[in-house]
């Protein structure tokens, strides 16, 4: 059920092979498994076991049972919390080899793997393991005949189905809320990246969670995801991932209305108001779409530049990415972009880069394939110019590192052009008018806007979209309403 393997970088360690269910890993039930590839050779890594439907079933089981079990359903906010830091700890203690893991399977440098993705992970267990005895209701004063007060109770079993670009931080963001307030939860993995949140499942074990507390399964979306979300033995879903497959998830979750969370696509502007500082809005609208090799579903991907200063934020802006992203092999230090996280990825990026080609955008930098050493998903940080509102790549969602610049006269324009999009997700904006920033922050439809910086995101803060880039919020005191229930209890002081 486990393999030895060593990383580039001579990081060895034991990976588990299984579905983590009620603290063990165990195969599944028909043996079928999926191969993980390395995005920087497309050689194999290994094959994981890849839940069926019945495996779906016996991880829901097990998160059931642990949901009643007193060892569980017993244990203070203090006591769950105290398992939360224990975990922190645990990360952090295994910091090295989780972030190996994570730029094996995903491709993501290393460094940021190690000094931004496995922090944020222990970040926000420890930030919710402090909420675990902070999280209680109310008394309502409603006069003398009556006491009333609420009750904050978890929900049950969650399911929990996350994405391949952050496997470790998008799965921490979904069990800490969950954790702390006492819920149990089935957590199905991205195919593509199952590798990471299977080494930290050991942990999970090792902490001290009770078994069937927290239950992880790689497997198809279509076969496990869907299984989870119709299961009628789960009370939520939470999901990050496609807006097509958020749609499909809440079509199949009303089957026994089930609560849901849903963390979408987008297609977040960037706007540069003439008065802006060009140096900070270059600086930032390169993190905006070229972090994480542009696969961030809160990328700034469309860059809307006012026209007194658009020929200068356009050479600003090629200067920064020419400067700052270094293709290259992830375990290398000095590099910046590695490869898209598959195959499938990498030619959908290329596909939207040949529509722009097509229809006339022009083409700043990149635009081709830069494979290292003859291979890899790697595709050259790709800027386009002169975009017109109606292109692909300025309507659709690329995830890869592939930006479209657009031209804009007034402040009008610029925000009629901002939420032109069925999306709302992130958005940022660069001015040093302290007045024209927050009136023009009210107008924008987004979950977040970033004034001066871009992708700027914080544990403590919530996060989450409006129109089809989602429902509900993840992170900070706003995340734990997705997890818990307000119970209304009513007493008669008359009686
Ligand atoms: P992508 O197309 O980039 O892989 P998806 O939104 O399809 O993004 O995938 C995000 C997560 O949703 C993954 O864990 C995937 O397995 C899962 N998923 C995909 N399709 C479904 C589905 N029909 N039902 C439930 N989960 C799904």
């Amino acid at each position: 059920m486990e393999v030895e393997l060593t990383a580039p970088n001579g990081k060895t360690w034991k990976q588990p092979l299984g579905l983590f269910i009620n603290n063990e890993f165990v195969k599944s039930s028909n043996e079928q498994t999926i191969t993980s590839i390395n995005p920087t050779t497309e050689e194999e890594i290994c094959s994981v076991y890849a839940a069926t439907e019945s495996d779906v079933d016996s991880a829901v089981s097990a998160a059931r049972k642990a949901f009643k079990n007193p060892t569980w359903k017993s244990l203070s906010g203090t006591e769950r919390g105290a398992l939360m830091l224990k975990l922190a700890d645990l990360v952090s203690e295994h910091a090295e080899t989780l972030a190996t893991i994570e730029t094996l399977d995903n491709g993501k440098p290393y460094t940021v793997a190690l000094t931004e993705n496995v922090p944020e992970v222990i970040n926000v267990f420890r930030y919710y393991a402090g909420y675990a005895d902070k999280n209680f209701g109310q008394v309502i004063d409603v006069g003398p005949a009556k006491f009333a007060y609420t009750i904050k109770e978890p929900l049950g079993v969650c399911g929990q189905i996350i994405p391949w670009n952050y496997p470790l931080d998008m799965a921490a963001w979904k069990l800490g809320p969950a954790l702390c307030c006492g819920n149990t939860v089935v957590l199905k993995l991205a195919e593509q990246t199952p590798l990471s949140m299977l080494y930290l499942a050991k942990l999970i074990k090792e902490a001290g969670f009770p078994p069937g507390v927290v239950n992880i399964i790689n497997g198809y979306g279509r076969e496990a995801g869907a299984a989870l979300v119709q299961h009628a033995g789960v009370d939520k879903i939470a999901f990050t991932g496609s807006t097509a497959t958020g749609k499909e998830i809440m079509k199949m979750a009303a089957g026994t209305m089930k609560n849901i969370t849903l963390e979408t696509g987008g297609k977040s502007p960037l706007i540069v108001f003439e008065d802006a500082d060009l140096e900070l809005a270059s600086t930032w609208a390169h993190i905006g779409i070229m972090s994480n090799q542009g696969q961030i579903c809160t990328a700034t991907s469309r860059i809307l530049v006012q026209e007194g200063v658009y020929d200068r934020f356009v050479e600003e802006f090629k200067k920064k990415v020419k400067e700052i992203s270094v293709v290259g092999d992830p375990f290398e230090e000095k590099t910046f972009q590695g490869p898209q996280v598959t195959q499938a990825q990498y030619e959908r990026v290329m596909g939207f880069i040949q529509s722009g080609k097509e229809e006339g955008a022009t083409l700043m930098l990149g635009g081709e394939a830069a494979p290292v050493n003859g291979k890899g998903w790697f595709v050259a940080p790709t800027v386009f110019t002169d975009v017109k509102v109606d292109m692909k790549i300025y309507r659709e969602e690329i995830f890869g590192p592939c930006v479209a610049i657009v031209g804009f006269k007034t402040e009008e324009e610029a925000i009629e052009m901002a939420n032109g999009t069925t999306y709302g997700l992130g958005s940022a904006l660069f001015t040093r008018d302290l007045t024209r920033a927050h009136r023009v922050a009210r107008e924008i439809e987004a979950g977040m806007v970033w004034i001066n910086s871009s992708n700027d995101s914080d544990f403590r803060i919530p996060f989450g979209g409006v129109k089809q880039s989602g429902i509900g919020r993840e992170l900070g005191e706003a995340g734990l309403a997705a997890y818990c229930n307000v119970k209304a209890v009513h007493v008669n002081m008359a009686a």
